[in-house]
């Protein structure tokens, strides 16, 4: 009897440290909202954790009033970072509560190879730890991000072709040899999906679609609150929808894939005559200042990614689409004729239209959500206990 009910504690306790962790700091209200618990219960446990110095409460404003947010104990460790873009990867250092502490961004060659890249990214995680004055060893976990969809269980990409010259690669294991610390891998549009669930314009709801439009455009499916992988991790690859049969052959090898007509080599072709060589940023930035002729390129391919986004929607029925990646930093150019598009294509008579919102994070989502993977993926809970008092609550 007793075991039972020092384990069904345990369970409750491990609810609220999920909880927090998930979120990255919660008052006791929305704790017991988050775990079901009685607001006795959390309050008893937040004691408890306090006590063991696991958690901090801190003051804060919760729509327009004073609170006080429980949050993991900063002591608890740090973890890193590293998205790997076609051309640039950014790293951040943050603490337990996803409060960044260090971050940086290094432009990459195109084609760039493994083995270099992952150099670079190790380099970048031991000069930032350095900078704010914290030991490798102290580091928890890294979570690292590919524009590649990534099977957990091998960690490596799992459809070949689609990231060049990094098929066949134990890509963590490779960079937890060069640190010695934990790493997770995960698809790029995943981990904008996890971080806008958890922390970002997703949070609130159970099922949402992250739409991730950049150089491809990827998207990361979020049911019942949990990240949607699917097989090979490959859930959620909308660039390569068919969406002309007639069309040209993609990177993965089937015809008329999504990427082939708005991935960026295909939305810069069209400026060539009239704007020159741009870059996605020139893209986006063009948009920006009202260039007509950028105005038009976003704003069709925000009506071919919404029809694909309808399809999408009608399926799995989400409460909400948010959008991501540097199109989306267009704002309504992109989103209005994704949002038309979605609100024609989908159900006429469903109960409320469809949200499409632009990512809360904007084009950090994904670098948010590889701290958010290597948080969750790692015992911070269990870390934090050893040595200290471990069993004795
Ligand atoms: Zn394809």
């Amino acid at each position: 009897m007793a075991g039972s009910q020092s384990s069904l504690r345990e369970a409750n306790r491990a609810l609220v440290v999920d909880a927090v962790k998930r979120h990255g700091g919660l008052t006791q209200v929305e704790l017991t909202g988050a775990t079901g618990l009685s607001p006795a219960t959390v309050s008893t446990i937040v004691k408890e954790l306090l006590a063991g110095g696991m958690v901090e409460v801190r003051p804060a404003v919760r729509s327009g009033r004073r609170a006080h947010l429980v949050t993991l104990a900063h002591r608890v460790g740090l973890v890193a970072g590293v998205v790997v873009g076609y051309r640039q990867m950014r790293v951040a250092i943050a603490d337990v509560t996803h409060e960044v502490v260090g971050e940086q961004t290094l432009p990459l060659p195109a084609d760039h190879r493994p083995d270099t890249s992952l150099d670079r990214a190790a380099l970048l995680v031991v000069d930032l730890l350095e900078r704010v004055g914290v030991d490798l060893d102290e580091l928890l976990a890294i979570g690292l991000g590919l524009p590649a969809p990534v099977d957990a269980s091998s960690g490596l990409i799992s459809v070949r072709g689609v990231l060049r010259g990094w098929d066949g690669v134990p890509i963590a294991q490779v960079l937890e040899k060069r640190l010695s610390r934990p790493v997770f891998v995960e698809n790029d549009a995943n981990l904008g999906a996890l971080a806008e669930s958890t922390v970002g314009a997703a949070r609130d709801y159970h099922n949402s679609l992250y739409v991730r439009a950049s150089h491809g455009v990827g998207a990361g499916v979020v049911i019942g609150g949990r990240l949607h992988r699917g097989l090979g991790g490959a859930a959620g690859e909308i660039g390569h929808v068919q969406v002309d049969p007639a069309g040209r052959i993609c990177a993965c090898g089937s015809r008329g894939c999504l990427d082939t007509v708005v991935g960026i080599p295909a939305l810069l072709e069209p400026l060539r005559t009239s704007h020159g060589n741009l870059t996605l940023r020139d893209l986006v930035s063009l948009a920006n200042d009202d260039d007509p002729g950028c105005r038009e390129i976003v704003s069709d391919a925000g009506t071919v990614v919404g029809a694909v986004v309808a399809n999408i929607a009608t399926v799995m029925s989400p409460e909400v689409v948010v959008v991501g990646g540097e199109l989306a930093e267009t704002g309504e150019t992109f989103l209005g004729p994704v949002r038309e598009a979605v609100r024609r294509r989908t159900l006429l008579n469903q109960p409320t239209p469809l949200e499409v919102v632009p990512a809360e994070l904007g084009t950090r989502a994904e670098l948010m959500g590889a701290i958010v993977l290597a948080l969750q993926s790692t015992d911070v809970f269990e870390s934090a206990e050893d040595g200290t008092q471990k069993g004795s609550l």
